[in-house]
């Protein structure tokens, strides 16, 4: 039986120096190896004639050898150069700095070139074609696999290593899918599919391989997570929040009415909490849905039924922020609330630590800092966290073992589909805030280009001039964090100096220490700043009402969820708001995704979009939400098979919820092995 777990370095063709490029692509073992999938594949399989040869296209052509390699220098390089023939023509070809291929040609042998052609008034011409001789035929010949490299491996010492490998497991590869799954959804056994999708024979059988392996994916990950969600319900009992607790002590104060989807989600919370397993909801809402209402009620019930609270937000700002909010709202109704964040003395912080545990603190709203080892509760009974996708799901566990199977609200202002967020947050159930309180103004939004700068500026001033303030996001450099500290404080110096000298114009970024940062929106939201430069810092829920301009710089580097989310920072106010998406480029897609953003102001709609238009990966990409990545799916193309999975997975776990029967020992393996391990959910 072949070890999958086997270094790499016992696989033929690796030596000492390989093994670190491996390495560097995440490839440790056996396993590792024969899981690294091509990112593409190219048909090198069928020949064409010289005369059907295509400008600009790819082909492979199959010709013999007519004079001598010819090496000309040119300035600084070399040119290598053959004539080549077949019965229909003849073709130039072309390689630069690459003398040492002089002998590896044979003039009348027949070689096999593949690559792209370029016709000019009737000749045929190839530049670095990839070749084989006829009897050796690795990198031709049939369809081959092009793998995501970007360190100093080559394509071909890939394909010869993998080679290797399959030799090893074709055919000891011991199944993972039982076999009635197989059966019924007409999938591809493991040693086919492994060797399909490296070297398949035909593209159709790729797609086999290729359906098999995303199928098992998918399953394998929305098995994991109905399994956890069915391990909170069904192990110890959660909190029972008393009937008496009533929301609507808090409802009945706010100065406006509710929505019906807030009422409609407290309802939700409501019977959640009253019930005896504990709650674990995401409640999903655009920006500016009033989230924050709800959470508050639903701490208030807690609190009412003789239990603490504690709300969790990703910034200080926005703690400090909730924290004025519930007081306001809360404190006439005797409750107490405090703050509990990283900057504040360690005097305070004891006094605070004290009061958590002989229980007459009731709310705790703050940072990370409330998650640290000696914040002890008296009875935590609810933990909030605040924009779930700058949480992982491990911190999220932390806090909840805080107290004795608390219940748990998790709020994001990013929209998902429905059926993405079955698998980003499958283990918990889903409540969604549609729509926003009424009389919001909709936020103006413009996409220009270059030309369109002065007036741009001249807008803005004008805003100023009536006493509004304005954010300038600048474009996210985001491999490198000096790039993009870069582009903010010449954007700074740009518009501090030359543009609006007459103005208050500073600057704010995420490597800033928090004590800055928090300083610089204390001023902001005094007005002692005209016009802030930022990041995408101030993307998370700062609220500044008078802040009615945002102006995006080369907005097209941004995904359209992003975009919404930066925009949702201004609109805040009683003051009509504007957005101006500053764009470059003038492809099709730029401007097709520009125009979803200046059409609506609808996060859903929104993130529906942002999926069609740049596909999952990417989505996923700018969320940073905490979950592995995927090795071949790809939710948006795959979404059919999602759905499917979906459905099996519920049915599986309906008749076998432990995943106990022998027919389904395979996938508890799976999720074990393959899940479990790697995430640390
Ligand atoms: P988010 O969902 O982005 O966290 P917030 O909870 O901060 O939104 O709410 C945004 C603003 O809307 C707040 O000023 C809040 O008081 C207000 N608000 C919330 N619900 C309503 C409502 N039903 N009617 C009017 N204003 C509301
Ligand atoms: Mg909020």
């Amino acid at each position: 039986m072949v070890d999958l777990n086997k270094d790499v370095k016992y696989i033929k063709g690796v030596g000492p120096s390989r093994v670190l490029l491996l390495n560097k692509l995440g490839i440790f073992t056996l396993r590792d190896l024969i899981t690294y999938y091509p990112r593409t594949y190219e048909d090198r399989s069928k020949p064409k004639y010289i005369c059907e040869c295509e400008d600009g296209e790819e082909v492979l052509i199959e010709a013999v050898i007519c004079n001598a390699m010819t090496n000309v220098r040119l300035k600084g390089k070399t040119m290598q150069r053959i004539m080549v023939r077949d019965e229909t023509g003849a073709a130039t070809i072309t390689w630069f700095n690459q003398s040492y291929l002089k002998n590896q040609f044979i003039v009348g042998n027949k070689y096999r070139f593949f690559g792209k052609v370029s016709k000019k008034a009737g000749k045929v011409m190839f530049t670095s074609p990839v070749f084989d001789c006829e009897e050796k035929m690795r990198n031709t010949g049939r369809i081959v696999p092009i793998y995501p490299l970007t360190y100093s491996l080559s394509q071909n010492n890939l394909r010869k290593i993998m080679e290797a490998a399959m030799g090893e497991v074709y055919g000891e590869l011991l199944e993972t899918l039982p076999e009635y799954l197989l059966k019924q959804y007409h999938l591809e056994n493991i040693n086919d599919a492994t060797k399909q999708i490296h070297f398949p024979a035909e593209f159709k059988d790729f797609e086999r391989a290729r359906n098999r392996l995303v199928f098992e994916e998918l399953l394998s990950i929305q098995l994991a997570l109905l399994e956890l969600k069915n391990s909170y319900i069904q192990e110890e009992k959660g909190i029972q929040f008393s009937q008496e607790a009533k929301m609507s002590d808090v409802i009945h104060r706010l100065p406006f009415q509710l929505t019906k989807a807030q009422l409609r989600v407290l309802e939700e919370i409501d019977k959640d909490m009253e019930a005896e397993h504990s709650m674990n909801r995401l409640l999903q809402g655009d920006v500016g849905s009033g989230k924050t209402v709800v959470a508050m009620c639903a701490a208030y019930k807690a609190v009412k039924s003789g239990y603490q609270a504690a709300i969790m937000a990703p910034t200080a700002i926005l703690a400090t922020q909730h924290l004025e909010n519930f007081k306001n709202r809360l404190e006439e109704l005797e409750i107490r609330c405090e703050l509990l964040v990283s900057g504040i003395t360690k005097k305070k912080k004891e006094e605070i630590l004290e009061r958590l545990k002989n229980g007459t603190i009731d709310i705790l709203i703050g940072t990370h800092a409330v998650i640290e080892e000696n914040v002890v509760f008296k009875n935590l009974g609810l933990v909030v966290t605040d924009e779930q996708h700058r949480f992982g799901v491990k911190q999220r566990t932390k806090i909840a073992e805080k107290g004795k199977n608390p219940d748990v609200l998790v709020m994001t202002a990013t929209p998902i589909p429905r059926t993405l967020a079955l698998i980003l947050y499958g283990d918990l159930d889903i409540s969604v805030i549609d729509e926003l309180p009424p009389n919001r103004k909709k936020i103006d939004t413009f996409a220009v280009g270059k030309n369109m700068t002065d007036r741009v500026h001249y807008f803005i001033k004008q805003q100023i001039q009536q006493g509004r303030q304005a954010y300038i996001v600048c474009p996210l450099v985001e491999e490198n964090e000096e790039m993009d500290l870069k582009s903010v404080e010449e954007l700074y110096e740009l518009y501090r100096n030359q543009i609006f000298p007459e103005y208050q114009v500073e600057y704010i970024h995420g490597k800033m220490r928090p004590k800055d940062k928090d300083t610089i929106m204390e001023r902001f939201k005094n007005k002692q700043i005209d016009i802030l430069i930022s990041t995408t810092v101030i993307e998370v829920g700062v609220d500044v009402p008078n802040a009615n301009i945002m102006v995006i710089e080369n907005s097209e580097r941004f995904g359209l969820a992003q975009l919404h989310q930066l925009r949702g920072r201004v609109g805040r106010g009683e003051y009509q708001s504007y957005c101006i998406l500053k764009f470059e480029g003038k492809s099709e897609k730029i401007r097709k995704r520009m125009k979803v953003m200046c059409e609506t102001n609808d996060g859903f709609i929104i993130s529906e979009k942002d999926l069609e238009l740049r596909g999952a990966g990417d989505f996923f990409g700018t969320m940073q939400h905490g979950l592995p990545e995927f090795k071949i799916a790809n939710l948006f193309e795959d979404i059919d098979i999602l759905k499917l999975v979906q459905s099996v997975a519920a049915k599986i776990l309906s008749e076998d919820s432990k995943l106990e029967k022998e027919e389904n020992k395979l996938l508890k393996n799976l999720i074990q092995d393959k899940f479990m391990k790697r995430i640390e959910i």
